[in-house]
């Protein structure tokens, strides 16, 4: 009989992310269609009782924590040693977790110390009597790989964006506290502060509502016959400070850095969408200046709603790919939702 157990950790306010509700939501899938499957709760973190109300009403029989100021921050040695005492605590077969980055570092290790095997990245999955499949993405290849595996304990990480949000009314719970001990060894590593890019530099927000996609447009002679890189860099920037949305970009606007043009400063080629680039996934999808080729649009399928603006009336926007198409001028367009937002 196979066990579930699904692994969370707290934020800095003691509440558990978007993406953990979501992976819990996955869990709880799986331990529905896994016919005499258990299904147990691990967290970790300073203090974990908001996220012990938060998850109590999700079905699991047993609920687990290790928790105090030596596992309020991500640090691999501390963070292994608790997952790693809570996985054998429990007995779990199968342990599913969100692909946080305080996760996606160390549950591979965690898998590695029990004997077991992971995948990350999972996408979803699907049980045939009692062998669970899932699928994973392989997006420069543009394939979907269904896979299962007889190893346990069988680790998996969820990606965001694919299950629906937990989120119900807090609740009691009888929890396991297990102690984990840190030794000096361990605490000589210390997370000293937080060093993030600017506000205006972070422009890849993977939990941004919406996408904004530029163009080789906006780098183009406009109808003056004139280039306005200045004014576009204003624009495009005005209107993601204003929508709060992560910025997507065709190839070949990220390529003309590479080629010594004078382009802009706050996109490189990991804001590239599309066959070659990234498939984020957002509920809604602007692309701007941008002409919708094929080799572009396959990185938007997980994108909910797509509006496109552009000049040509008989770009490849118009042939389909997108829900709304606004032949218009950028430029103008977005000053004007970004004034109006
Ligand atoms: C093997 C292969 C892999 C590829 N992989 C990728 C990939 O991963 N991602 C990717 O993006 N591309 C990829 N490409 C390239 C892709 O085919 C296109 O060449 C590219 O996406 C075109 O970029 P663009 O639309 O920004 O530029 P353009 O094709 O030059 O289009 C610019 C558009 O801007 C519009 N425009 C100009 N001014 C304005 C204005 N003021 N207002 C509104 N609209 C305006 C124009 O009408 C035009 O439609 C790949 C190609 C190949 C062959």
């Amino acid at each position: 009989m196979e066990h579930i157990l699904f692994l969370a950790h707290t934020e800095d306010d003691g509440s558990l992310s978007r993406t953990a509700r979501e992976a819990l939501t996955g869990a709880m899938e799986l331990h529905r269609q896994l016919a005499g499957a258990a299904f147990s709760v691990g967290l970790i973190g300073g203090d974990v009782s908001t996220a012990v109300a938060t998850v109590a009403g999700c079905g699991a029989a047993t609920f687990y924590a290790v928790s105090g100021a030596d596992f309020a921050v991500s640090r691999y040695a501390s963070d292994a040693a608790a997952l790693e005492t809570i996985c054998r605590a429990s007995g779990a077969t199968i342990v599913v977790a969100p692909a946080t980055s305080r996760f996606n570092r160390v549950v591979p290790g965690v898998a590695q110390r029990l004997g077991g095997r992971i995948d990350t990245h999972v996408g979803g999955f699907s049980v045939n009597d009692t062998e669970i499949r899932i699928q994973r993405g392989y997006y420069r290849q543009r394939m979907i790989a269904t896979l299962t595996r007889t190893a346990r304990p069988w680790f998996l990480t969820l990606d965001a964006g694919v299950f629906g949000t937990w989120d119900a009314a807090p609740g009691n719970v009888q929890v396991t506290a297990l102690s984990v001990t840190v030794g000096d060894d361990i605490r000589k590593t210390r997370v000293v502060g937080y060093r993030a890019p600017q506000a205006n530099a972070q422009t890849i927000k993977p939990d941004a509502k919406l996408l904004l996609v530029a163009g080789v447009g906006w780098t183009k002679k406009q109808a003056d016959g004139q280039v306005h890189l200045d004014e576009a860099a204003k624009t495009i920037l005005g209107f993601l400070d204003k929508a709060g949305a992560s910025l997507g970009s065709s190839k070949s606007l990220v390529d003309q850095s590479s080629e010594g043009h004078n382009v802009f400063s706050f996109m490189s080629h990991l804001n590239q969408v599309g066959q070659t680039g990234s498939t984020p996934r957002h509920p809604k999808g602007l692309s701007t200046c941008c002409h919708g080729e094929e080799p572009h649009v396959v990185g938007w399928r997980f994108i909910g709603e797509r509006r496109a603006i552009n000049l040509d009336t008989n770009c490849g926007w118009a042939q389909g790919k997108a829900d709304v198409l606004y032949v218009a001028d950028a430029f103008e367009l977005v000053r004007k939702v970004t004034e109006l937002l």
